[in-house]
């Protein structure tokens, strides 16, 4: 029987950290496998990002993941799209199983994202990137003198609002508690902007209204149960995101939040695991940041393995 082929790097994710990872490997004649989900990164459910240096016109999100991709192939870079179902040791190595078939490591990279949580609620499917936005920082710019609603009381919605803040005519920010669980200075910076940004308390959607794009939302007094109507042009939702780290739980260590844990080099607790982009940061969430992590895992990759034949491990 043929000796199953051992990988030097495994990327999991396809996103734009695992292509820039991919990129700096396949550069490096390392030939990575990259194993991307079969559901679309959140740059390919984006639609025009403006604030990826090198594109003064923006590009839409979908080609920008498409372009990485195609630039990694070019210099050898393979792919395989699947579920990554398992993940652990194999003596000095790793497995990385899919639902079909089983590879063998001695590297790999974790960049399987985070996901944005969604409310559940009628309307949402229809207006996802027709006004619902999971991103201020990536689509404030194209709110510039319209309505908008943010949902949340964290971190994440007190950003989305000063980022909407520059923009937007009107933003209110509806909470579905009395107050909001973001940090103190946060929240005084949201505050003290009571030109134009209203709150409204102990509130839920319960439906996204509109026509092609979003016109409104109706929203519930949790407390009162009264309904009412807001006219906005512009959705951003701000509950939370989920880092998708549910297979490596058992060997990585992660944050309470469940996002993998790494250090300034970008390395796991374990030797030859790195993580890159969302999967590690919740602070920037930003697509030049994950590709600036994703060759940063690459390089760290590639040292790990000359480090190997140095030491005749390899
Ligand atoms: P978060 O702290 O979990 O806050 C989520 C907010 O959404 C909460 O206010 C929550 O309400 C609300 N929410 C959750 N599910 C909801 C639902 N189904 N319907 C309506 N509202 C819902 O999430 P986050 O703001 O994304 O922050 C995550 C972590 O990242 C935090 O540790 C945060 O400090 C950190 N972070 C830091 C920075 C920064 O340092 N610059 C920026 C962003 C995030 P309840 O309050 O009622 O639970």
């Amino acid at each position: 029987m043929p000796k199953k082929e051992i990988y030097d790097v495994i990327i999991i994710g396809s996103g734009i950290a695992a292509h820039s990872a991919a990129v700096y490997l396949s550069r490096a004649a390392l030939k990575p496998l990259i194993i991307g989900a079969p559901e679309p990164d959140q740059l390919s459910l984006t639609t025009v990002v403006e604030n990826y240096p090198g594109f003064p016109n923006g590009i839409m999100g979908p080609e920008l993941i498409e372009n990485c991709k195609k630039q990694a192939q070019k210099f050898g870079a393979e792919y395989k799209t699947a579920w990554v179902t398992s993940f652990k040791k194999s003596g000095k190595n790793y497995e990385v199983g899919t639902d079909k078939e089983r590879f063998v490591t001695r590297t790999v990279i974790i960049s399987t994202g985070a996901s944005a949580r969604w409310l559940g609620v009628k309307g949402e499917d229809k207006y996802k990137g027709k006004g619902i936005s999971t991103c201020a920082v990536c689509d404030a710019a194209l709110f510039r003198d319209k309505e908008v609603i943010v949902i949340g009381g964290g971190d994440s919605a007190m950003e989305e609002t000063l980022a909407l803040y520059k923009f937007a005519k009107k933003i209110t920010i509806i909470h579905r508690r009395d107050s909001f669980r973001a940090s103190k200075i946060m929240q005084a910076r949201v505050l003290k902007l009571n030109d134009k940004i209203k709150i409204i308390w102990d509130s839920e959607i319960v439906e996204i209204t509109g026509n092609k794009f979003v016109e409104g939302a109706k929203i519930k007094n949790i407390k009162t149960n009264k309904k009412s109507e807001i006219k906005c042009q512009g959705v951003f939702l701000a509950i939370g995101h989920t880092p998708n780290t549910k297979i490596f739980e058992k060997l990585i260590k992660l944050d309470k939040l469940g996002y993998v844990v790494t250090d300034k080099r970008i390395n796991t607790n374990l030797p030859g695991v790195f993580a890159a982009g969302d999967v590690q940061d919740f602070i920037y969430k930003q697509a030049v940041t994950s590709a600036g992590t994703g060759c940063m895992a690459a390089l760290e990759a590639e040292k790990y393995i000359e480090n190997l034949k140095a030491i005749g491990e390899y």
